[in-house]
């Protein structure tokens, strides 16, 4: 057992290691260290939080509990691959979403039913973690204090199963078991609406009620809830993705912050502030650089029209690999911009031979990464890192667009939205705005893809029948492999 004090500065000290663990995670250098503090800091919340609870005989549910997790935790993270990662993030924020939901409705039973039902609040509290092993004492709160409480719980339910349900449809989205394209319905903005002044109705039928005769409300707001943050996501397109998952992120963060005030647990209400606020600023972020408005992504696409882009006309050239070889040998400067379909194939280390093998000629070779290029951000950095690529030649889209009109070939590798030109010469695209790089201003465009479908967004890529792209077809890395193999 440790003292309040003891508690306290063990949680202060946590906090700045995931203060210290974020401002590592920030450049890729520093990342490795970030993520050795924020396991210290994690580590020092569970023993100090563990060691102060008066838990008695409830140890031996949370050991269980943690073994189990613990392991489950360790076999995924093993198998995942990095192209899955995004998809495993939704899972997990699924996760804090539920526990969420969960720590609101144990914090709302009273103590009297706590005694009556003390399986099961001690099943929930065991599902929820062992930060939320509330002593019943602390739920015997009365005036201003209980109406705080009240809506902490309220607010805290609100916003976890919104994340909840919303996390699932990401990972629906993500793993392509639900479609990428946008989910709209005529009313939708409406109905969004109507529902938001049910919530609000809800909640103050809620405060009116003593005891736990407000639970029917809660019941009900949480359904509204789960279907609110379902059809958030659902009506986000493809190219939006990105922006939501960091949503969600945030999301998940500040569900973390209200479990927090309602289970009176400092740490968790840092942490999870901390969770949030940096995922809203990446959110923020992101759109900007994807031109979106925040509060359109934030509030599932409100306002927005239903935009299907123009029909393909025109003709497609495909080239063999010994011409794309050829085509590279004539070349002074390659601009290489790389995208989902290099991850999947694995592709980066033999395009890590292709550099080479063109520096050493002499030629001038540069990486250009779009924001959202692959399937998280800085998915194509850490991929050409891996494979050992200079980072002074993986450079930014904003730093190679200027240069594209004096680059002689402009190699494309498994990308598609983010070379889209529809993006800016077609009004009725979907990703009409969205930034783009420019490789069209390339004098040849070399396209390396297995087929004609589409991105992540559904949409037709234009890029394909302009007369100077050739598109070279079959699999990112063996077509590598094979220009490697003709190039002088
Ligand atoms: P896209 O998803 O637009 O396109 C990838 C292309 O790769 C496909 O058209 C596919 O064509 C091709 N491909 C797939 N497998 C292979 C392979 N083995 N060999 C060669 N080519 C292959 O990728 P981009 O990187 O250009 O764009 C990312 C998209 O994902 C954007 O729409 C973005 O909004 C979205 N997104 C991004 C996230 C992020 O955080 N970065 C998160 C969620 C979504 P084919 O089948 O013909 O081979």
């Amino acid at each position: 057992m440790i003292t309040k004090e003891i508690q306290i500065a063990a949680y202060l000290f946590a906090s700045i290691l995931f203060i210290m663990s974020l401002s590592g995670l920030s450049s890729q250098e520093s990342a490795k260290k970030g993520v050795i503090y924020g396991i210290v800091g994690m580590i020092v919340a569970l023993i100090s939080t563990l060691l102060s609870l008066n838990i008695q005989d409830g140890y031996i549910y949370i050991l269980v509990a943690v073994v189990i997790a613990s392991a489950i935790g360790i076999i995924v993270a093993r198998k995942v691959e990095m192209t899955a990662m995004p998809e495993l993030i939704a899972l997990l924020h699924s996760f804090v979403g539920l526990a969420t939901v969960l720590v609101g409705f144990s914090s709302y039973i009273d103590p009297a039913t706590y005694y009556i039902n003390k399986d099961l609040y001690e099943f929930i509290i065991v599902l929820v973690g062992f930060s939320s092993y509330i002593d019943p004492a602390t739920l015997l709160l009365d005036g201003a204090e209980l109406s705080i409480h009240m809506v902490e719980i309220y607010i805290g339910i609100f916003i976890g199963a919104v994340t909840f349900s919303g996390s699932i449809i990401a990972w629906g989205k993500l793993t392509e078991k639900i479609s990428s394209k946008p989910f709209v319905f005529k009313g939708k903005d409406a109905l969004n609406v109507v529902l938001l002044l049910a919530t609000i109705i809800l909640c103050v039928l809620f405060m009116r009620e003593t005891g736990t005769d407000g639970m029917i409300y809660l019941v009900i707001m949480t359904a509204i809830a789960c279907f609110f943050g379902m059809m958030m996501v659902m009506a986000i397109g493809g190219a939006d993705m990105p922006v939501v998952i960091s949503m969600l992120n945030s999301l998940s963060g500040w569900t973390a912050s209200a479990s927090g005030f309602m289970l009176g647990n400092d740490l968790l209400i840092v942490t999870g502030a901390l969770v949030g606020s940096s995922g809203a600023i990446l959110s923020i972020i992101m759109c900007k650089a994807m031109n979106r408005s925040f509060f359109s992504v934030i509030s599932g696409g409100f306002g927005q029209e239903i935009k299907t882009g123009k029909k393909m006309e025109g003709t497609v050239k495909s080239i063999t690999h010994e011409e794309a070889a050829e085509i590279l040998n004539d070349a002074q400067s390659v601009i290489i911009v790389p995208g989902y379909g290099m991850a999947v194939a694995k592709a980066q280390y033999p395009v890590h031979d292709l550099v080479e093998k063109l520096r050493n000629q002499g030629k001038s070779v540069k990486f250009g990464i779009h924001p959202v290029a692959g399937r998280l951000p800085g998915h194509m950095n850490v991929l050409l890192a891996e494979a050992n690529v200079p980072y002074d030649i993986v450079l930014e889209m904003d730093e190679v667009n200027p240069d594209m009109p004096e680059t002689d070939v402009a190699m494309i590798i498994g990308a598609n939205d983010t070379v889209n030109p529809g993006a800016q010469e077609d009004p009725s695209s979907p990703i009409y705005g969205m930034p783009v790089v420019e490789v069209w201003k390339a004098k040849r465009v070399i396209v390396i893809k297995r087929s004609m479908a589409v991105g992540y967004a559904g949409v037709e890529n234009p890029l394909f029948y302009k007369e100077n792209t050739d598109m070279l077809y079959g699999d990112a890395k063996s077509s590598v492999e094979k220009i490697n193999a003709s190039l002088k």
